[in-house]
């Protein structure tokens, strides 16, 4: 029996349902529980919040957040093959665990959510990024969560919390921590899955922000730091000469040297940069 809450060991689980991994569903499963509850507990207090999971599986995962006290977990899962596994999740946990069968890019799951809410998920990295972005991007601030707990390949979870002058500083740095606050909280070795990939992988645990760190005009921001780092060793007089004929005397006005490139310059920045553009 799992330690944590009786059911089958997850290996179990895989054989007697026959849960092959699929490649192309990024299917790469965590089993240790002991592991998952840890995963669990970088999210927070769950006791009083709903919790989106995004890609159960098997249910490694989703029986962690369950077994570290989540009022509710909603799951939504592609693979119709793990829905009888999450079937006794469900009986184990009763009137805690609603699955739904369905793509998470496609499935409108605010209908399904009592706030507050949390997100956690262990995705395939081309969905979860796809997701994060959305998730940033809602029609209005603030989103309907409070957290997003993801994994994600290491080199991006590097990416989403790099500082100015590091080499995995770029548009995705800049995009999340202008309206969140971004940690990475675990790494995780190829082994801890079953198949293991390829890459180590890593937990970024972001937390919204009531309003955007700087002011800014959201569409201007993006389309600033994407000239800016598309040519990301030239100096910025140059690589953002699309935005006008006066670019150097914006540049100046948003405390910006025209010589620099777009790795030195902060969130801020860009901000004082946007703002002088828009304006
Ligand atoms: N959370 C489980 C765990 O930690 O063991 C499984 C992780 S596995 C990396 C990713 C899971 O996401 C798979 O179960 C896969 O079927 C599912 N998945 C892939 N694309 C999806 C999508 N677009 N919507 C919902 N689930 C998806």
């Amino acid at each position: 029996m799992g330690m944590i809450d009786g059911l089958p060991p997850l290996r179990e689980v895989i054989r007697a349902h026959d849960l092959v991994a699929k490649k192309q569903l990024g299917q790469n499963f965590l089993l240790d529980l002991n592991l998952t509850a840890k995963i669990a507990r970088q999210a927070g207090d769950l006791s009083a919040c709903d919790v989106l999971e995004v890609g159960p599986g098997p249910g490694g995962l989703t029986r962690g957040l369950l077994a570290e006290g989540a009022r509710r977990v909603l799951a939504v899962e592609k693979d119709a093959r793990c829905l009888p596994a999450l079937e006794e999740v469900a009986k184990a946990y009763p009137g805690r665990l609603q699955v739904i069968n369905g793509d998470a890019l496609e499935v409108d799951v605010l209908a399904h959510l009592t706030p507050p809410v949390r997100v956690v998920a262990n995705l395939p990295y081309n969905v979860g990024t796809e997701l994060l972005i959305r998730w940033l991007t809602p029609d209005r601030w603030p989103p309907f969560w409070e957290s997003l707990t993801l994994m994600f390949q290491k080199e991006v979870a590097e990416r989403i919390v790099a500082k100015p002058r590091s080499d995995h500083y770029g548009r995705l740095a800049l995009f999340v921590q202008w309206r969140a606050e971004a940690k990475i909280v675990m790494h995780l070795p190829p082994e801890a899955f079953t198949p293991a990939p390829k890459v180590h992988s890593s937990v970024v645990h972001i937390t919204r922000l009531a309003e955007p760190r700087y002011p800014a005009d959201g569409a201007v921001l993006q389309r600033i730091t994407a000239m800016a780092f598309n040519q990301r060793r030239k100096m910025l007089r140059s690589s953002l000469k699309g935005l006008g004929p006066d670019i150097e005397e914006r540049l100046v006005a948003a405390g910006i040297a025209p010589t620099a490139r777009a790795e030195e310059i902060s969130l801020e920045g860009f901000c004082a940069l946007a703002r002088l553009i828009a304006g």
